[in-house]
This record gives C-alpha cells, structure tokens and sequence, in this order.
C-alpha cells in the first residue's frame, strides 16, 4: 500500500471547532466506496452525488460535518477534508491519520451502509423469510436498519473486511 502523500498532510488546529465534538459528521461527496467502508466503522457519514459544490458546502457548514471531498479547488476551505488518493484504502488511512480518528470496536456495524440510520439488533426468527437461504449459522448476528429495511449479518464477508482493516493497522 502506498504512503499518504506528507505534502497533503492536514495542519495541526485545522479543524479547531470540529475537534472538541466527539461524534463529529461528515458529508463525502461523490465516493460511495468510501461513504460505504466509513459507515461501516461506525462514523456518521451522509452521502452527496448529484448536488452541486455550493450545496455540499452549505450542508457542511449548517450540519456542522467535515465536507471529505477530492474536489481540489475547494481543499483551502476550513471545513473540507481533501483527499489527495484516488485508493480507497489510502483514502481511509489519509482521513485517520489527517483527523486523528478512532475507530471504536462498539461502533463497528453499528450504521447502514445504505442510509446511514443507527441499525437495530433483530433476532433471526424475526427477518427469516427476508434471508437468503444459505444464511442459517447459530453464531451469526442479526441487524436491521429500522429507516430502510436492510438487514446486516457477520457472514463470510466479515473475513474480508477485517482483513482489509489489518492492512491498515486497524485492529478489531
Ligand atoms: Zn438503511
């Protein structure tokens, strides 16, 4: 994996007002990969594709969300996050290391991937008929996103995921 760039490095105090919340949002505009892989982490992620620069900045300012964005002509701007990599995976690392994230084990799957709503722990009795057929394991927990209906399981893509986790040093 290649090394974030130093010259982008994020200056200590940039985000002054953002570092002292805690659960501090984000908007990621246009990368639903990354948008995905962060929700996934836990982090409080909305997602904007079709909307306009000027529309993202003024969600950003009003939600008080850190705007990620590759947009290069926006990356002076107080509140944007801007990635130099087109890689997911430097991507991630550059964010972590540029705001100094945590990634807390109790929030891991704690998102929809989809909508970003918190999910809701369900019993398998519960959304059987909404499974496929081959997921039937007595380890396996069950999550419902209560505002879009999708439902999460630790299945086998749960090996993947961490596997891409420990290439970034993230220990789960
Ligand atoms: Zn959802």
């Amino acid at each position: 994996m290649g090394r974030v760039n130093p010259g982008q490095k994020i200056q200590k105090g940039a985000f002054p007002q953002y570092r002292l919340m805690k659960n501090t949002g984000f908007i990621v505009y246009r990368s639903q990969k990354l948008t995905i892989l962060l929700r996934i982490l836990g982090f409080d992620v909305l997602y904007l594709q079709d909307e306009d620069y000027t529309s993202a900045i003024n969600l950003a300012k009003k939600t008080q969300r850190i705007l990620i964005s590759r947009v290069k002509f926006l990356r002076k701007l107080p509140w944007i996050f801007y990635l130099s990599s087109d890689n997911l995976e430097e991507q991630l690392e550059e964010l972590l290391k540029g705001l100094e994230l945590e990634i807390e084990r109790n929030n891991l799957f704690s998102r929809c991937s989809s909508c970003n709503n918190l999910l809701q722990e369900v019993q398998e009795e519960e959304i059987k008929n909404e499974l496929p057929k081959d997921v039937c394991r007595k380890d396996y927990w069950f999550k419902k996103c209560p505002n879009c209906g999708k439902i999460f399981w630790n299945g086998t893509h749960i090996i993947t995921l961490e596997e891409k986790f420990k290439k970034l040093n993230i220990h789960l």
